[in-house]
Protein backbone atom coordinates (compact mmCIF):
# COMPACT_ATOMS: atom_id res chain seq x y z
CA UNK A 1 0.00 0.00 0.00
CA UNK A 2 1.17 3.45 -0.95
CA UNK A 3 1.32 5.84 2.19
CA UNK A 4 -0.06 8.83 2.17
CA UNK A 5 1.70 12.10 1.17
CA UNK A 6 2.61 15.28 2.16
CA UNK A 7 3.37 18.68 0.68
CA UNK A 8 3.91 21.45 4.04
CA UNK A 9 5.99 19.68 7.14
CA UNK A 10 4.51 19.76 10.57
CA UNK A 11 5.97 21.26 13.31
CA UNK A 12 6.53 18.24 15.90
CA UNK A 13 7.27 19.54 19.39
CA UNK A 14 8.42 16.03 21.63
CA UNK A 15 7.78 16.49 25.59
CA UNK A 16 8.48 14.39 28.58
CA UNK A 17 7.80 11.39 30.53
CA UNK A 18 5.12 8.77 30.20
CA UNK A 19 4.04 10.95 27.34
CA UNK A 20 6.97 10.84 25.41
CA UNK A 21 7.00 7.18 25.70
CA UNK A 22 3.47 7.25 24.28
CA UNK A 23 4.50 9.94 21.51
CA UNK A 24 7.36 7.63 20.14
CA UNK A 25 4.30 4.45 20.66
CA UNK A 26 1.75 6.36 18.67
CA UNK A 27 4.11 6.97 15.91
CA UNK A 28 5.53 3.82 15.53
CA UNK A 29 2.10 2.23 15.47
CA UNK A 30 -0.23 4.32 14.19
CA UNK A 31 0.99 6.86 12.11
CA UNK A 32 4.15 6.11 10.32
CA UNK A 33 2.86 2.49 8.49
CA UNK A 34 0.11 4.66 7.01
CA UNK A 35 2.34 8.49 6.18
CA UNK A 36 4.92 9.27 5.05
CA UNK A 37 5.12 12.05 7.57
CA UNK A 38 6.71 14.77 7.63
CA UNK A 39 7.80 16.78 10.23
CA UNK A 40 10.46 19.34 11.46
CA UNK A 41 10.87 17.99 14.90
CA UNK A 42 11.91 20.08 17.85
CA UNK A 43 12.45 18.73 21.16
CA UNK A 44 10.83 20.31 23.63
CA UNK A 45 11.76 17.37 26.50
CA UNK A 46 13.12 19.07 29.10
CA UNK A 47 16.91 18.03 28.96
CA UNK A 48 16.94 19.50 25.80
CA UNK A 49 14.99 23.00 27.16
CA UNK A 50 17.82 23.39 29.51
CA UNK A 51 20.76 22.19 26.90
CA UNK A 52 19.46 25.30 25.00
CA UNK A 53 18.71 27.43 27.42
CA UNK A 54 14.99 27.45 26.55
CA UNK A 55 16.05 28.17 22.92
CA UNK A 56 14.18 25.34 21.66
CA UNK A 57 10.95 26.44 22.36
CA UNK A 58 11.06 29.72 20.92
CA UNK A 59 12.69 27.90 17.69
CA UNK A 60 9.15 25.74 17.93
CA UNK A 61 7.31 28.77 18.15
CA UNK A 62 8.55 30.29 15.32
CA UNK A 63 8.07 27.38 13.04
CA UNK A 64 4.41 27.25 14.36
CA UNK A 65 4.09 30.76 12.66
CA UNK A 66 6.14 29.62 9.24
CA UNK A 67 4.11 26.76 8.87
CA UNK A 68 1.18 27.51 10.79
CA UNK A 69 0.30 23.76 12.12
CA UNK A 70 2.24 21.99 15.17
CA UNK A 71 1.41 18.79 17.25
CA UNK A 72 2.80 19.62 20.27
CA UNK A 73 3.05 16.02 23.70
CA UNK A 74 2.71 17.55 27.16
CA UNK A 75 6.14 18.99 28.56
CA UNK A 76 7.32 18.99 32.32
CA UNK A 77 7.06 22.72 33.58
CA UNK A 78 9.78 22.92 35.94
CA UNK A 79 9.24 23.60 39.98
CA UNK A 80 11.89 23.20 42.55
CA UNK A 81 12.08 19.35 42.46
CA UNK A 82 12.44 19.46 39.18
CA UNK A 83 15.24 21.76 39.67
CA UNK A 84 17.38 18.47 41.06
CA UNK A 85 15.52 15.91 39.23
CA UNK A 86 17.08 17.49 35.72
CA UNK A 87 19.90 19.84 37.14
CA UNK A 88 18.51 22.55 35.60
CA UNK A 89 20.73 26.08 34.94
CA UNK A 90 17.38 27.58 35.22
CA UNK A 91 13.78 27.22 36.44
CA UNK A 92 12.47 27.38 32.78
CA UNK A 93 9.08 29.09 32.16
CA UNK A 94 5.78 26.74 31.02
CA UNK A 95 6.75 25.91 27.08
CA UNK A 96 2.69 26.53 26.62
CA UNK A 97 3.12 30.11 28.67
CA UNK A 98 5.82 30.90 26.43
CA UNK A 99 4.37 29.15 23.09
CA UNK A 100 0.83 30.74 23.68
CA UNK A 101 2.54 34.64 24.34
CA UNK A 102 4.64 34.21 21.13
CA UNK A 103 1.44 33.09 19.17
CA UNK A 104 -1.45 35.44 20.76
CA UNK A 105 -3.94 32.78 20.77
CA UNK A 106 -6.73 31.43 22.39
CA UNK A 107 -6.64 27.96 23.98
CA UNK A 108 -9.93 25.69 22.65
CA UNK A 109 -10.75 22.27 24.68
CA UNK A 110 -12.71 19.90 23.85
CA UNK A 111 -14.05 16.77 25.25
CA UNK A 112 -13.52 13.78 23.18
CA UNK A 113 -17.24 11.47 23.55
CA UNK A 114 -17.12 8.05 23.54
CA UNK A 115 -19.81 5.18 23.51
CA UNK A 116 -19.67 4.04 27.10
CA UNK A 117 -18.35 6.79 28.64
CA UNK A 118 -21.93 8.66 30.04
CA UNK A 119 -21.70 12.48 30.51
CA UNK A 120 -22.66 13.24 34.22
CA UNK A 121 -24.73 15.61 32.61
CA UNK A 122 -27.51 13.09 31.11
CA UNK A 123 -28.76 15.75 28.52
CA UNK A 124 -25.19 16.66 26.91
CA UNK A 125 -25.71 14.47 24.14
CA UNK A 126 -22.04 15.99 22.07
CA UNK A 127 -18.97 18.18 23.31
CA UNK A 128 -18.89 21.42 24.60
CA UNK A 129 -16.04 23.33 23.91
CA UNK A 130 -14.37 26.21 26.00
CA UNK A 131 -13.14 28.97 24.18
CA UNK A 132 -10.97 30.54 27.56
CA UNK A 133 -9.30 33.79 27.37
CA UNK A 134 -5.32 33.65 28.37
CA UNK A 135 -4.41 37.04 29.51
CA UNK A 136 -5.12 39.44 32.14
CA UNK A 137 -7.66 39.82 34.56
CA UNK A 138 -6.94 38.33 38.38
CA UNK A 139 -4.12 36.60 36.45
CA UNK A 140 -1.89 40.01 36.17
CA UNK A 141 -3.52 41.63 39.20
CA UNK A 142 -2.07 43.96 41.63
CA UNK A 143 -3.49 43.41 45.26
CA UNK A 144 -3.05 45.23 48.93
CA UNK A 145 -4.12 44.42 52.11
CA UNK A 146 -5.82 47.58 53.69
CA UNK A 147 -4.25 47.59 57.15
CA UNK A 148 -6.77 50.58 58.77
CA UNK A 149 -9.07 53.48 57.82
CA UNK A 150 -8.51 55.08 54.46
CA UNK A 151 -9.50 56.09 51.17
CA UNK A 152 -8.44 53.68 48.35
CA UNK A 153 -8.67 55.21 44.78
CA UNK A 154 -7.94 54.25 40.82
CA UNK A 155 -5.31 56.28 39.53
CA UNK A 156 -4.81 56.78 35.49
CA UNK A 157 -1.73 58.55 35.17
CA UNK A 158 -1.73 59.56 31.14
CA UNK A 159 1.48 60.10 29.34
CA UNK A 160 0.75 63.47 29.23
CA UNK A 161 1.01 63.77 33.32
CA UNK A 162 -3.19 64.25 33.83
CA UNK A 163 -4.42 62.08 36.52
CA UNK A 164 -8.52 60.26 36.35
CA UNK A 165 -9.25 59.16 39.67
CA UNK A 166 -11.90 56.79 40.33
CA UNK A 167 -13.14 56.66 44.14
CA UNK A 168 -12.77 52.03 45.58
CA UNK A 169 -14.01 52.66 48.98
CA UNK A 170 -13.67 54.46 51.91
CA UNK A 171 -12.21 51.94 54.43
CA UNK A 172 -13.18 52.92 58.39
CA UNK A 173 -11.39 49.75 59.43
CA UNK A 174 -9.11 47.06 57.68
CA UNK A 175 -10.03 45.11 54.34
CA UNK A 176 -8.61 44.25 50.69
CA UNK A 177 -8.53 45.92 47.56
CA UNK A 178 -7.22 44.24 44.04
CA UNK A 179 -6.50 46.19 40.35
CA UNK A 180 -6.92 43.66 37.18
CA UNK A 181 -6.52 44.97 33.62
CA UNK A 182 -6.87 43.76 30.06
CA UNK A 183 -6.14 45.24 26.73
CA UNK A 184 -8.44 45.82 24.10
CA UNK A 185 -5.76 44.10 21.68
CA UNK A 186 -6.20 41.09 23.75
CA UNK A 187 -9.70 41.21 23.16
CA UNK A 188 -9.84 41.41 19.94
CA UNK A 189 -7.50 38.74 19.10
CA UNK A 190 -9.86 36.50 21.37
CA UNK A 191 -12.65 37.56 20.02
CA UNK A 192 -11.68 36.89 16.25
CA UNK A 193 -10.06 33.38 16.99
CA UNK A 194 -13.44 32.22 19.14
CA UNK A 195 -15.05 33.52 15.40
CA UNK A 196 -12.53 32.12 13.08
CA UNK A 197 -12.96 28.43 15.78
CA UNK A 198 -17.11 28.69 15.03
CA UNK A 199 -16.45 28.92 11.48
CA UNK A 200 -14.06 26.20 11.42
CA UNK A 201 -16.05 23.57 13.30
CA UNK A 202 -19.77 24.74 12.45
CA UNK A 203 -20.78 25.24 15.92
CA UNK A 204 -22.61 28.10 17.77
CA UNK A 205 -20.50 30.35 19.32
CA UNK A 206 -21.72 31.65 23.44
CA UNK A 207 -20.15 34.31 24.86
CA UNK A 208 -21.17 35.68 28.67
CA UNK A 209 -19.66 38.02 30.74
CA UNK A 210 -21.38 39.95 33.97
CA UNK A 211 -21.58 43.08 32.44
CA UNK A 212 -24.72 44.16 34.23
CA UNK A 213 -22.77 44.43 37.13
CA UNK A 214 -18.92 45.57 35.99
CA UNK A 215 -20.73 47.91 33.12
CA UNK A 216 -17.04 49.62 31.86
CA UNK A 217 -14.55 46.11 31.91
CA UNK A 218 -16.97 43.70 31.59
CA UNK A 219 -19.23 45.90 29.47
CA UNK A 220 -16.10 46.18 26.61
CA UNK A 221 -15.40 42.50 26.30
CA UNK A 222 -19.33 42.32 25.20
CA UNK A 223 -19.03 45.35 22.96
CA UNK A 224 -15.29 44.37 21.33
CA UNK A 225 -17.01 40.95 20.69
CA UNK A 226 -20.07 41.63 19.07
CA UNK A 227 -18.40 45.18 17.37
CA UNK A 228 -15.93 42.70 15.55
CA UNK A 229 -18.81 39.97 15.40
CA UNK A 230 -20.78 42.83 12.92
CA UNK A 231 -17.92 43.84 11.12
CA UNK A 232 -16.25 40.88 9.80
CA UNK A 233 -18.41 37.86 10.96
CA UNK A 234 -22.07 38.18 11.01
CA UNK A 235 -22.36 37.60 7.03
CA UNK A 236 -20.05 34.64 7.61
CA UNK A 237 -22.03 33.10 10.67
CA UNK A 238 -25.15 33.46 8.42
CA UNK A 239 -23.40 31.32 5.35
CA UNK A 240 -22.20 28.99 7.41
CA UNK A 241 -25.70 28.13 9.16
CA UNK A 242 -24.24 29.64 12.73
CA UNK A 243 -24.98 31.88 15.12
CA UNK A 244 -23.48 33.91 17.86
CA UNK A 245 -25.08 35.28 21.09
CA UNK A 246 -24.34 36.91 23.99
CA UNK A 247 -26.11 36.59 27.79
CA UNK A 248 -24.98 37.21 31.16
CA UNK A 249 -22.68 34.79 32.81
CA UNK A 250 -25.34 33.48 35.30
CA UNK A 251 -27.78 32.83 32.64
CA UNK A 252 -25.55 31.22 30.51
CA UNK A 253 -24.61 28.36 33.32
CA UNK A 254 -28.21 27.59 33.84
CA UNK A 255 -28.63 27.01 30.12
CA UNK A 256 -25.67 25.07 29.69
CA UNK A 257 -26.62 22.51 32.31
CA UNK A 258 -29.64 22.27 29.96
CA UNK A 259 -28.46 22.29 26.69
CA UNK A 260 -27.66 19.46 24.58
CA UNK A 261 -23.83 20.43 23.50
CA UNK A 262 -22.13 20.61 20.14
CA UNK A 263 -21.48 24.69 20.93
CA UNK A 264 -18.22 26.62 21.91
CA UNK A 265 -18.68 28.10 25.51
CA UNK A 266 -16.14 31.53 25.14
CA UNK A 267 -15.38 32.91 28.82
CA UNK A 268 -13.48 35.12 29.95
CA UNK A 269 -9.74 34.41 31.85
CA UNK A 270 -11.33 33.23 35.11
CA UNK A 271 -14.55 31.85 34.04
CA UNK A 272 -12.31 29.69 31.54
CA UNK A 273 -10.42 28.05 33.96
CA UNK A 274 -13.00 27.15 36.30
CA UNK A 275 -16.13 26.01 33.78
CA UNK A 276 -12.99 24.16 31.79
CA UNK A 277 -12.54 21.96 34.62
CA UNK A 278 -16.25 21.34 35.77
CA UNK A 279 -17.19 20.84 31.46
CA UNK A 280 -14.01 18.21 30.93
CA UNK A 281 -14.67 16.47 34.38
CA UNK A 282 -18.42 16.21 34.13
CA UNK A 283 -18.09 14.63 30.54
CA UNK A 284 -15.65 12.10 32.20
CA UNK A 285 -12.07 12.40 32.20
CA UNK A 286 -8.88 14.47 31.29
CA UNK A 287 -7.14 11.91 29.06
CA UNK A 288 -10.45 12.43 27.15
CA UNK A 289 -10.16 16.43 26.65
CA UNK A 290 -8.01 17.64 23.71
CA UNK A 291 -6.72 21.09 23.07
CA UNK A 292 -5.82 23.35 20.34
CA UNK A 293 -3.92 26.82 20.78
CA UNK A 294 -5.32 28.91 17.81
CA UNK A 295 -4.27 32.11 16.68
CA UNK A 296 -5.78 35.41 15.33
CA UNK A 297 -4.16 34.80 11.86
CA UNK A 298 -4.63 31.20 12.03
CA UNK A 299 -2.21 29.32 12.86
CA UNK A 300 -2.84 26.05 15.34
CA UNK A 301 -1.15 23.91 17.89
CA UNK A 302 -3.03 21.14 18.82
CA UNK A 303 -1.75 18.97 22.12
CA UNK A 304 -3.81 17.41 25.10
CA UNK A 305 -4.76 18.58 27.81
CA UNK A 306 -3.05 16.42 30.46
CA UNK A 307 0.49 16.58 31.29
CA UNK A 308 3.00 14.05 31.31
CA UNK A 309 1.69 11.61 33.52
CA UNK A 310 4.60 11.66 35.66
CA UNK A 311 3.16 8.95 38.24
CA UNK A 312 2.42 6.06 35.52
CA UNK A 313 6.24 7.13 33.90
CA UNK A 314 7.78 6.89 37.52
CA UNK A 315 6.20 3.14 37.32
CA UNK A 316 7.27 2.69 33.82
CA UNK A 317 10.94 3.42 35.00
CA UNK A 318 11.22 0.95 37.80
CA UNK A 319 9.88 -1.66 35.11
CA UNK A 320 5.83 -1.92 36.50
CA UNK A 321 2.99 -2.17 33.83
CA UNK A 322 1.03 1.14 33.12
CA UNK A 323 -2.31 1.14 31.33
CA UNK A 324 -1.73 5.59 30.26
CA UNK A 325 -4.27 6.40 28.47
CA UNK A 326 -3.08 7.73 24.67
CA UNK A 327 -6.55 9.38 23.10
CA UNK A 328 -5.74 12.83 23.82
CA UNK A 329 -2.69 12.28 21.95
CA UNK A 330 -3.62 10.51 19.29
CA UNK A 331 -6.09 13.27 19.02
CA UNK A 332 -3.74 15.84 18.65
CA UNK A 333 -1.86 14.13 15.61
CA UNK A 334 -5.11 13.51 14.23
CA UNK A 335 -5.94 17.28 14.95
CA UNK A 336 -3.08 18.29 13.77
CA UNK A 337 -2.81 16.03 10.34
CA UNK A 338 -6.51 16.87 9.59
CA UNK A 339 -5.38 20.54 9.45
CA UNK A 340 -2.02 19.81 7.99
CA UNK A 341 -4.35 18.14 4.85
CA UNK A 342 -7.21 20.69 4.98
CA UNK A 343 -5.00 23.57 4.37
CA UNK A 344 -2.73 21.48 1.45
CA UNK A 345 -5.73 20.23 -0.04
CA UNK A 346 -5.03 16.75 0.61
CA UNK A 347 -8.01 14.65 1.29
CA UNK A 348 -6.58 11.08 1.80
CA UNK A 349 -4.04 12.61 4.96
CA UNK A 350 -7.97 14.53 6.45
CA UNK A 351 -9.39 10.81 5.58
CA UNK A 352 -6.38 8.95 7.55
CA UNK A 353 -7.13 11.27 10.73
CA UNK A 354 -10.91 10.44 10.45
CA UNK A 355 -10.44 7.00 10.46
CA UNK A 356 -7.17 7.07 12.93
CA UNK A 357 -10.26 8.96 15.47
CA UNK A 358 -12.76 6.01 14.26
CA UNK A 359 -10.12 3.43 15.23
CA UNK A 360 -9.68 4.71 18.24
CA UNK A 361 -13.16 5.58 19.86
CA UNK A 362 -14.21 2.06 18.03
CA UNK A 363 -11.64 -0.02 20.23
CA UNK A 364 -13.19 1.70 23.33
CA UNK A 365 -16.57 1.18 22.28
CA UNK A 366 -15.60 -2.81 21.84
CA UNK A 367 -14.71 -2.87 25.35
CA UNK A 368 -10.80 -2.96 24.94
CA UNK A 369 -9.14 0.52 26.81
CA UNK A 370 -6.96 1.65 29.52
CA UNK A 371 -7.22 1.29 33.59
CA UNK A 372 -9.10 5.21 33.46
CA UNK A 373 -11.70 4.41 31.20
CA UNK A 374 -12.41 0.88 32.55
CA UNK A 375 -13.27 2.26 35.99
CA UNK A 376 -16.00 4.77 34.76
CA UNK A 377 -17.42 2.89 32.00
CA UNK A 378 -20.67 1.34 31.49
CA UNK A 379 -19.94 -1.34 29.02
CA UNK A 380 -19.67 -4.73 30.04
CA UNK A 381 -16.95 -7.44 29.02
CA UNK A 382 -14.07 -4.69 29.67
CA UNK A 383 -10.81 -6.02 28.42
CA UNK A 384 -7.93 -3.37 30.36
CA UNK A 385 -5.13 -2.73 28.71
CA UNK A 386 -1.69 -1.32 29.11
CA UNK A 387 -0.50 1.67 27.03
CA UNK A 388 1.13 -0.16 24.37
CA UNK A 389 -1.06 -2.92 23.69
CA UNK A 390 -4.15 -0.11 23.98
CA UNK A 391 -2.37 1.46 20.72
CA UNK A 392 -1.86 -1.98 19.17
CA UNK A 393 -5.42 -2.77 19.48
CA UNK A 394 -6.44 0.17 17.64
CA UNK A 395 -3.78 -0.53 15.19
CA UNK A 396 -5.59 -4.05 14.52
CA UNK A 397 -9.07 -1.39 14.00
CA UNK A 398 -7.28 0.87 12.08
CA UNK A 399 -6.32 -2.09 9.69
CA UNK A 400 -9.96 -3.28 9.40
CA UNK A 401 -11.16 0.55 8.55
CA UNK A 402 -7.97 1.50 5.72
P1 LIG B 1 -1.09 14.96 34.75
O1 LIG B 1 0.03 14.54 33.92
O2 LIG B 1 -2.23 15.62 34.04
O3 LIG B 1 -1.64 13.72 35.57
C1 LIG B 1 -2.37 13.80 36.76
C2 LIG B 1 -3.10 12.49 37.01
O4 LIG B 1 -4.22 12.41 36.15
C3 LIG B 1 -2.28 11.25 36.70
O5 LIG B 1 -1.45 10.88 37.77
C4 LIG B 1 -3.36 10.26 36.36
O6 LIG B 1 -4.03 9.79 37.54
C5 LIG B 1 -4.37 11.12 35.62
N1 LIG B 1 -4.07 11.18 34.18
C6 LIG B 1 -3.73 12.28 33.45
N2 LIG B 1 -3.57 11.96 32.18
C7 LIG B 1 -3.78 10.64 32.08
C8 LIG B 1 -3.74 9.71 31.01
N3 LIG B 1 -3.42 10.11 29.77
N4 LIG B 1 -4.02 8.41 31.25
C9 LIG B 1 -4.34 8.00 32.48
N5 LIG B 1 -4.40 8.83 33.54
C10 LIG B 1 -4.12 10.13 33.34
O7 LIG B 1 -0.58 15.98 35.86
P2 LIG B 1 0.67 15.85 36.85
O8 LIG B 1 1.12 14.44 36.95
O9 LIG B 1 0.26 16.59 38.03
O10 LIG B 1 1.79 16.67 36.13
C11 LIG B 1 2.92 16.04 35.53
C12 LIG B 1 3.69 17.10 34.76
O11 LIG B 1 2.90 17.55 33.67
C13 LIG B 1 4.09 18.33 35.55
O12 LIG B 1 5.49 18.49 35.46
C14 LIG B 1 3.36 19.47 34.89
O13 LIG B 1 4.18 20.59 34.82
C15 LIG B 1 3.10 18.95 33.52
N6 LIG B 1 1.89 19.48 32.83
C16 LIG B 1 2.03 19.74 31.51
C17 LIG B 1 0.94 20.16 30.77
C18 LIG B 1 1.14 20.42 29.32
O14 LIG B 1 2.21 20.25 28.78
N7 LIG B 1 0.10 20.79 28.60
C19 LIG B 1 -0.31 20.31 31.38
C20 LIG B 1 -0.43 20.00 32.74
C21 LIG B 1 0.69 19.57 33.46
P3 LIG B 1 -3.60 8.45 38.35
O15 LIG B 1 -2.19 8.69 38.79
O16 LIG B 1 -4.59 8.43 39.45
O17 LIG B 1 -3.71 7.29 37.40
MG1 LIG C 1 -7.31 25.53 36.33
Amino acid sequence: MDKIKMTTPLVEMDGDEMTRILWQFIKDDLILPFVDLKTEYYDLGLKYRNETNDQVTIDSANATKKYGVAVKCATITPNADRMTEYNLKEMWKSPNGTIRAMLDGTVFRTPIVVKGIAPCVKNWEKPITLARHAYGDVYKNAEMKIPCAGKAELVFTAEDGSETRELIHTFDAPGIIQGIHNTEKSIMSFARACFNYALDTKQDLWFATKDTISKKYDHTFKDIMQDIYDAEYDEKFKAAGIEYFYTLIDDAVARVMKAKGGFIWACKNYDGDVMSDMVSSAFGSLAMMTSVLVTPDGKYEYEAAHGTVMRHYYKHLKGEETSTNSVATIFAWTGALRKRGELDGLSDLMTFADKLEAATLKTIEDGKMTKDLALITSLDNVTVLNSQNFIKEIRKTLESLV
